[in-house]
């Protein structure tokens, strides 16, 4: 192993190694609730292409499991690093090489931060629109997970927003996918194989994102509903109207009453309508022009109205920015209220009542607390589980898991399924669909040394 350490160093710069008790203590896990961390070996911090190349052929050489590392912020464990493996932190990679206003896309390096990213396409009036509430994600990380926030409501997840890659294949090979170009259909679809792979296909080095141009106004409409079906019902009308809104959010009244309090927010809502209510509709608009978008505020708010809601407030700028920031840190209100954990199942739209009928039901069966908020627009559920016995925890994932699949929907919208829920979804995916994915993988990755025990069991060195 000292021969290894002294070549990971050669390639990435002494300083730019860590090894055994040298690491942090953050490097050993993300956000994933209830999970074991995982020591690594080293840490490696490379600063180009060449060096990520040089790093996966000794990795390979050595069987050296390896994880990628963004920010350390997605909540699946899938940046949970294999004991006495390898970290490939992206901390250094994080350069916008490229503000391109005439094709619209940004060429960006994958450890850039979502909040880099926004600062450097404000100077040129454009934004990148994937947007997870956690701003310290960085792009790669967003491509590791196909993330989807907010506002994919309106501009779609991540694999809607990336053109195309430079990607390190397990053997070394530097490939390039996709371009600048809006469209291609030449052969497979490498970058949207790559994407939402969770670091078992290829480690990002370069992306291609699309930007958008930046509405100058915006406005955000808070919605009391005293039923939670009529909340429910209310969503796939907002999006038949064709309001386009930007964000359609719903926060059930616990959740609503949990991050307004840590946020010390107060809404002006009246005592009396705040205690008849089970759950609100944010709903975002955004446009080029005030007076068009006023006109869309009205006929949004006599739309909400209509569809059941108690009343309808037009949040001011700050209170607005506010309640959105509370939202977007729901998960660290969770967190610090003891959570054991957060799922982020997805449904069609049309079945998200009866979905949160049953979760709840399962929820009260097993004695667990099951709360929550979510893309509404998405039919992204996001629920905050309390249960702290880990087989009761299980077994109640596992109804919630099974009846999301059984009304056409998914595990994971956005989040992935790292180690977290790796055993729900080798039990519920269709044998079939998952050996071509091993078949896949396999042939991206024939030693098995990129995340391995992520998705799959681990087949290191197989
Ligand atoms: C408060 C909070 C709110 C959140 N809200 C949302 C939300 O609304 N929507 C949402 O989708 N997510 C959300 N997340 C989850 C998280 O922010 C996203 O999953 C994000 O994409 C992770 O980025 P990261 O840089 O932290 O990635 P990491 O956690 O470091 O890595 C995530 C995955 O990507 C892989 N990876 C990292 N870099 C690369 C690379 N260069 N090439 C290949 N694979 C790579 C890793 O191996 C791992 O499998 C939230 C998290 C928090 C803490």
């Amino acid at each position: 192993m000292g021969d290894v350490a002294a070549r990971l160093a050669e390639i990435v710069g002494e300083k730019n190694l860590l090894a055994g008790d040298a690491i942090p203590e953050d490097y050993t896990h993300d956000e994933g609730l209830s999970l074991e961390p995982g020591k690594p070996a080293y840490v490696a911090k490379p600063a180009s292409a060449d060096e990520v190349s040089a790093l996966l052929k000794l990795a390979t050489e050595h069987s050296l499991a390896v994880t990628a590392r963004g920010s350390g912020s997605g909540l699946s464990g899938a940046a949970r690093p294999s004991e006495n493996g390898l970290v490939v932190s992206f901390e250094r990679m994080n350069a916008v090489l490229e503000v391109d206003t005439e094709n619209h896309v940004a060429i960006v390096q994958p450890g850039v931060t979502l909040s880099e990213l926004d600062e450097k396409t404000a100077a040129a009036d454009l934004t990148y629109t994937v947007y997870p509430g956690e701003l310290s994600a960085s792009v790669g990380g967003n491509v590791g997970t196909n993330a989807g926030g907010m506002r994919a409501v309106k501009y779609g997840v991540t694999r809607n927003n990336v053109l195309g890659l430079q990607a390190v294949l397990a053997t070394g090979e530097i490939i390039r996918t996709g371009g600048k170009s809006a469209k291609t259909s030449t052969g497979y679809d490498l970058t949207q194989l790559i994407i939402g792979s969770e670091g078992t296909l290829a480690l990002a080095t370069e992306v291609i994102v699309k930007l958008h141009p930046r509405l100058a106004h915006s406005a955000t409409l808070l919605a009391p509903f005293t039923d939670f079906d009529k909340v429910m019902a209310a969503v796939p009308e907002i999006i038949s109207s064709g309001l386009a809104p930007h964000i359609l959010e719903y926060i059930d009244a616990f959740t609503m009453a949990a991050i307004t309090y840590t946020a010390e927010l107060a809404l002006g809502i009246p005592d009396t309508v705040r205690d008849a209510s089970q759950a609100y509709l944010v709903v975002g608009l955004e446009g080029r022009d005030s007076d068009r978008l006023d006109a869309d505020v009205e006929i949004a708010g006599g739309l909400l109205s209509e569809l059941g809601a108690t009343d309808v407030y037009v949040l001011e700028g700050p209170s607005a920015r506010k309640l959105i920031e509370a939202r977007e840190k729901a998960f660290w209100t969770a967190k610090a209220a003891g959570a054991d954990e957060v799922i982020d199942v997805v449904v069609p739209r049309s079945e998200m009542s009866k979905f949160l009928t049953r979760a709840k039901e399962l929820g009260t069966a097993s004695e667990s607390g099951v709360v929550g908020c979510g893309h509404a627009g998405d039919g992204n559920v996001h629920l905050v589980v309390f249960q702290k016995d880990a087989t009761k925890r299980h077994a109640l994932l596992r109804g919630i898991f099974a009846f999301a699949v059984e009304v056409g929907g998914a595990i994971s919208g956005e989040h992935g399924i790292g180690v977290a829920k790796k055993d729900h979804f080798l039990a519920l995916e269709d044998p079939a669909k998952v050996n071509l994915m091993r078949r896949l993988k396999k042939s991206f990755d024939p030693a098995g040394i990129l995340n391995p025990g992520i998705l799959f069991d681990p087949v290191l060195g197989e």
